[in-house]
């Protein structure tokens, strides 16, 4: 199928592939829209089982970026790069600094950060050749890892969910969180910190036994998590863990987490409603991070320093559009999901009838 066609190009503005033959970087950059912005996504570093499997990422995770921008309600579009790793490759700094000449040739109209397998040490290499990444450290302006406002976001947005569906607070609720890598350990510190009890699963099993030590967590086996006798489940791992068969298993009545395309397919999202699950849509609840990217590329198109009484104020409102999006969800009995998609897409429409 040609990449005009494909379902997962539906809507992008443009898509990038690059080789740098003598690091051996390949990535893909994928455009989702400009309309409210520049493209803002992270980037991704990932073994793939092909060459369609991370073009299909990269197109899905842009979309999604697009989505969550504009709930955010920050002036940025969408777009994603991933890196195709080779199994067992060691990253180098050639790579990051010829991922960064990828960056600078799309002249700003795309700015990178971290996503999952991308540390800010990685992509300060990539700065070296572009102004266009954020989520650094070491500057004024610089944000770093947007990981804790990203938990932050997810810890609010589980309360919040927790309230409507107990209402109660978090104390003695349990938490099963998939993945304990940066969001979920950050998530689950705040959790404990709230009294919540948390059960964890990683496939890295030293990861989830490190975080269960710091945070008094239970590690379950990362094919048991679904089943934990828990009232939230939260998926900090990769996308596509909500499928009908693993709804089938699930203990837990509210999904709220951190990870990108939780649903792998928009009927699951349709499913879980009927069976009167409660869903904070992954692009809603996520969103903290990106907030936090968008105040770094923020200062420094206004040579001002890091404003986090910004990003306070940009979370807070997000977190009034999930209650707001769970809302109309109850009233118009519709899948929160299908909602969450429908406030992205008119704040996106809104922004390209006022550009054109
Ligand atoms: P990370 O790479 O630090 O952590 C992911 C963890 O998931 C790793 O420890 C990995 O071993 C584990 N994992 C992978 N497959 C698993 C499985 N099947 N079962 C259990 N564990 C599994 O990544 P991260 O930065 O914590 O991001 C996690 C998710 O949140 C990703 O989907 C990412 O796109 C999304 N996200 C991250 C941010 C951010 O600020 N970092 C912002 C928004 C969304």
């Amino acid at each position: 199928m040609s990449i005009f066609d494909s379902p997962a190009f539906a809507g992008h503005e443009a898509f990038h592939a690059f080789h740098d033959q003598k690091s051996g970087l390949k990535c893909f950059i994928a455009i989702h829209s400009t309309a409210l912005g520049p493209a803002a996504g992270g980037c991704r570093r990932w073994v793939y089982a092909s060459e369609q499997a991370a073009i299909d990422d990269a197109l899905n995770l842009s979309r999604a970026m697009s989505y969550k921008n504009a709930v955010a309600d920050i002036d940025l579009g969408g777009g994603k790069a991933v890196i195709m790793a080779q199994p067992g490759e060691a990253r180098t700094t050639a790579q990051f600094e010829a991922f960064g000449r990828a960056v600078e040739a799309l002249g700003g109209c795309y700015w990178s950060a971290e996503d999952v397998g991308v540390s800010p040490g990685d992509l300060a290499h990539a700065r070296k050749w572009t102004k266009y990444v954020a989520g650094l450290e070491g500057h004024p302006a610089a944000s770093g890892d947007p990981s804790p406002v990203t938990a932050e976001g997810i810890r609010r947005g589980i309360a919040l969910c927790v309230r409507r569906v107990f209402g109660s607070d978090l104390k003695g609720v349990t938490v099963a969180i998939q993945g304990a890598g940066h969001v979920g350990a950050y998530l689950a510190e705040k959790l404990a910190s709230d009294g919540a009890n948390l059960v964890i699963a990683d496939i890295n099993a030293a990861a989830a036994a490190a975080l269960a030590q710091r945070t008094g967590a239970r590690v379950a086996p990362p094919d048991a998590i679904l089943e934990v006798d828990a009232q939230v489940f939260a998926p900090c791992a990769l996308g596509g863990a909500i499928t009908v068969a693993a709804l089938d298993r699930l203990k837990a009545s509210i999904i709220a987490g951190g990870a990108n395309n939780q649903l792998a397919d928009s009927e699951v999202g349709r499913v879980l409603y009927e069976r009167g699950l409660v869903y904070a849509p992954d692009f809603v609840i996520n969103g903290g991070g990106i907030i936090n990217v968008a105040a770094e590329i923020r200062a420094l198109e206004r040579a001002e320093g890091l404003d986090p009484a910004w990003v306070e104020t940009k979370l807070a409102r997000l977190m009034q559009t999930l209650d707001e999006i769970l809302e109309r969800s109850r009233i118009e009995r519709r899948p929160t999901h299908e909602i969450a998609i429908e406030v992205a897409q008119a704040r996106i429409a809104a922004g390209r009838s006022s550009k054109s």
